[in-house]
């Protein structure tokens, strides 16, 4: 994602009331923050944030949290929805990497990483969402049953998710190569913003769901 400094948006993400802050001390009780008892799922590196608002709509019965750590890109998604704010959405700004400190064992039923950036360094592979580091903070706040989906057009980044399944203890439900022509997969398929831009220049979207072993 391209990044511009926004003049204001700290400011703006600050104020906003759909932006929980000192997220640590709703740990443990995402359920009350949303006055239900309904599943909490999660996007990690939300952007812009159409995934969850268009999911967030048409799933009033799950409650939603978009991560993402720029306040100039989480504007965007402020922006968008500020005028027809949902009961279930709601954002946090941070670093994924201290997820754990926001949600409790167990709390999240399901997590998705959408089109998350490459870092294609070798020694950034730690940064990448899907590594083995960020799969082992995934285990410590998913349920038993719990399930990451994760879509990319970028394939060494998938071929390096899938490659650290095994390793870090997750099991592959189901990997798609080319998700676009698969209709079982499509048929609940949420277009996000990146998916939009790289499907329409032909690019194929790998996707995976997978669980704990
Ligand atoms: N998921 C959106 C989509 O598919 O259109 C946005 C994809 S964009 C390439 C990746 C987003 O993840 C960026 O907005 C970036 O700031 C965010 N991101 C990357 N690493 C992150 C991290 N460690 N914590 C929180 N957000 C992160």
């Amino acid at each position: 994602m391209r990044l511009r400094n926004i003049p204001g948006s700290q400011k703006i993400v600050d104020e906003s009331p759909l932006v929980i802050k000192e997220a640590e001390k709703t740990r443990g009780l995402w359920k009350e923050l949303f006055g239900n008892d309904h599943p909490v799922h999660i996007e990690v590196g939300m952007g812009k944030g159409k995934f969850l608002m268009t999911l967030a709509a048409s799933h009033p019965d799950i409650n939603y949290v978009g991560i993402e750590r720029y306040t100039s890109v989480l504007l965007r998604a402020l922006q968008k929805i500020e005028e027809n704010p949902l009961p279930n959405l709601v954002f946090v700004c941070m670093d994924a990497a201290d997820l754990e400190q926001i949600f409790a064992e167990g709390e999240v039923a399901k997590i998705y990483l959408n089109f998350s950036d490459p870092w294609p360094k070798d020694r950034h592979a730690k940064r990448r969402l899907p590594s083995r580091e960020f799969l082992m903070r995934y285990d410590r706040i998913l349920e038993k049953n719990g399930r990451i989906e994760f879509k990319t057009d970028n394939r060494a980044l998938f071929d390096f998710a899938v490659g650290e399944l095994g390793p870090a203890g997750w099991q592959a439900e189901r990997i798609s190569y080319d998700l676009h022509s698969d209709k079982e997969l499509m048929r609940d398929n949420v277009m996000t913003e990146y998916e939009e831009k790289f499907s329409s220049v032909g690019n194929p979207i790998c996707k995976y769901i997978v669980y704990r072993t």
